[in-house]
């Protein structure tokens, strides 16, 4: 789960905190990347004053992306981590309503009136941003042939010889002449 309930660390002195182990399959979170694998990570949620939490977290989940170079399907693990504060919207003593700039606190930061925090939301950003933007099946990929397509992992593809100099054509037919 990626919520949980802090109505208990709320009442505790600042200072007070919860460390959770997490793994969690988040699977048609967000269209913009497809997991192979569950989000798995560490929280510390630590009482940071009256209405605040303050969020430590390290993740990593398994992404399938395509390779930059040859197009083929890549498996690739990215990490992060991040701190963010949450605010609690319902003060957990008097039962009164908590306000909050929205230019302060993001609209994602608010612990529901049940005193749920919530991480979904911030995950998804955070697995966004980090999304890699050149993935590679392997570190020399030797990508694609840009004349036919080959996949020149697999081997050549036979376009060097007509990728010559059109200079150098006539050097070449001589040369294939004294060699003769
Ligand atoms: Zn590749
Ligand atoms: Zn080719």
């Amino acid at each position: 789960m990626l919520t949980f309930n802090v109505a208990q660390l709320l009442k505790e002195p600042t200072g007070a905190f919860r460390e959770y182990e997490i793994c969690e399959s988040v699977e048609g979170l967000d269209e913009s990347f497809s997991p192979a694998g569950p989000l798995k990570g560490k929280v510390i949620l630590l009482h940071a004053g009256r209405h605040n939490i303050l969020v430590t977290g390290i993740f990593q989940i398994p992404l399938n992306l395509y390779c930059s170079r040859c197009l083929e399907p890549v498996v690739e693990t990215i990490e992060f981590q991040f701190k963010e504060e949450f605010k609690a919207t319902v003060d957990i003593e008097t039962g009164s309503h908590l306000s909050w700039d929205p230019a302060e606190v993001e609209e994602s930061n608010l612990i529901d009136s049940s005193h749920i925090l919530d991480l979904t939301e911030v995950i998804r950003q955070y697995i966004i941003l980090n999304i890699p933007m050149k993935p590679l099946c392997k570190p020399d990929c030797a990508g694609l042939c840009p004349h036919c397509g080959h996949n020149l992992n697999l081997g050549p593809c036979g376009c060097q010889e007509e990728e010559i100099d059109p200079r150098w054509a006539a050097l070449k037919a001589l040369k294939a002449t004294l060699e003769k």
